[in-house]
């Protein structure tokens, strides 16, 4: 069986995490994840996720595929680790996205769902989903995307179809 976000997070590689090795199907992802939401600061801010397979799939860049037959779909440990549970933004603090500034600016919100999407569609960038912004650079999201925007939006990681 092989991991089916290898395809579109080759920056993550596959692998065990240290205590699991194995690659499971993407609909045995179903941890809670409402402690991680409340760690990146998403408790109120990205009320659409709401199951560990959405947030993988967020961070995946997977938009239109949230209500697609995902079954097909399978996850290594490394993969499901970083683009859900495991992730954390930088310590620091500092504005990761860095649109309008080269320097570190210290942030002052994390990125929702909508921000995220915004900027894929505007910018052709997948930012994580929780990753520090400062106020300039959350400003210069200024698309508003949801979901229905990416149902026959292909681009995104086609080569798992
Ligand atoms: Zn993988
Ligand atoms: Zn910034």
């Amino acid at each position: 069986m092989n991991c089916s976000f290898a395809v579109c997070r080759p920056d993550i590689g596959c692998g065990p995490d240290g205590v699991n090795k194995k690659i499971v199907t993407l609909s045995e992802c179903c941890t809670d994840i409402s402690a991680h939401m409340q760690v990146i600061k998403q408790c109120k801010g990205s009320p659409e996720i709401k199951s560990e397979i959405e947030l993988i799939m967020t961070r995946a860049g997977l938009f239109s595929k949230w209500n697609d037959d995902n079954t097909f779909m399978t996850i290594c440990p490394q993969h499901r680790f970083q683009l859900g549970l495991g992730f954390r933004p930088n310590w620091r603090g500092y504005c990761e996205i860095k649109l309008c500034h080269a320097t570190q600016v210290k942030a002052t919100r994390t990125l929702n769902m909508s921000n995220v999407m915004g900027a894929y569609k505007q910018y052709d960038k997948l930012y994580p989903l929780g990753s520090y912004v400062c106020d300039n650079c959350w400003k210069q999201m200024t698309t508003k995307v949801t979901l229905e925007n990416f149902k026959t939006d292909n681009t995104a990681c086609a080569q798992l179809r």
